[in-house]
């Protein structure tokens, strides 16, 4: 059974995230969610208000399909730095100098939420709206991550949102190879601090870094991954600044939001 609050976020997102304007501006559905007596997201009834508790038994792995292996990155990386505790972390990235973004941005973005979380997203970089805040995910893409994120009943508060680089790239470009590279001691430090039971990589940028491959995106979300090295489960997802350009891509994202769910059981 759905609560009423998880009815409502479905209905929000069924206006505003699955429903365009037709040509005579009336809503249409981009898509065809199930409808709620169907149980399109059934969610356990101790799930509460909260959404997902936060510290269940770890649940059988999904099957893994490995991405091909395409090396994103060969540069050397930036000198090890002693990041053992999460202060020291966020100290040591707000310090950061090694790589030209950091002499262009506002300020740095660590990523924010709870540190103990069972759901870590993982984004591209900061954008204009994010460097301004000082906060990942701000701006209508992080609008758009919100209420995607409430239609399976998690709040934003319940996860970890970072992203692959911690600085804006000028003009929201790709982050490079090496930058990518430098950064990724902070990201390292961040999922093993944290520990995540899943990791959703939003995007083409966190996915290529993570999975260390170049697949297309449409590719690595039918395949089950896991972060290489660790034993950590991987969903790669559409990044919502995709979702709001092609509102199509809403059908495919709903289903990972829906698979999401269940890995988080
Ligand atoms: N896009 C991202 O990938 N990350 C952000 O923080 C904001 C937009």
């Amino acid at each position: 059974m759905l609560s009423a609050l998880q009815q409502h976020c479905l209905e929000g997102i069924g206006i505003q995230l699955w429903r365009e304007r037709g040509p005579d501006g009336a809503a249409v559905p981009a898509m065809q969610p199930e409808p709620a007596a169907s149980a399109a997201i059934d969610l356990p009834q101790e799930m509460g208000r909260r959404g997902i508790e936060m510290n269940p038994a770890p649940a059988a792995a999904p099957p893994v399909t490995e991405a091909s292996t395409a090396p994103v990155a060969e540069a050397a990386p930036a000198p090890a730095l002693k990041l053992d505790s999460w202060e020291a972390m966020v100290d040591a990235i707000h310090a950061c100098s090694a790589c030209e973004l950091a002499a262009n941005c506002t300020q740095k973005v660590p990523g924010v939420g709870d540190r103990h979380a069972r759901l870590l997203i993982v984004g591209e970089g900061p954008g204009h709206d994010e460097d301004i805040r000082g906060e990942p995910f701000v701006g209508r893409s992080g609008q758009l991550l919100d209420r995607m994120l409430a239609a399976i009943g998690i709040e934003r508060e319940q996860v970890f949102i970072t992203n692959i680089v911690k600085c804006r790239p000028p003009n929201n470009r790709d982050p490079r190879p090496e930058e990518a590279l430098h950064c990724r001691r902070f990201l390292d430090a961040q999922i093993a601090m944290i520990a995540p039971r899943v990791i959703l990589s939003v995007g083409r940028v966190s996915a290529h870094n993570l999975l260390g491959c170049s697949d297309p995106v449409g590719k690595l979300i039918r395949q089950s991954h896991r972060l290489p090295g660790t034993e950590i489960p991987l969903k790669v997802t559409y990044h919502p600044a995709y979702l709001l350009r092609n509102p199509s891509a809403k059908a495919i994202a709903w289903q990972d939001l829906k698979q999401l769910h269940r890995m988080l059981q």
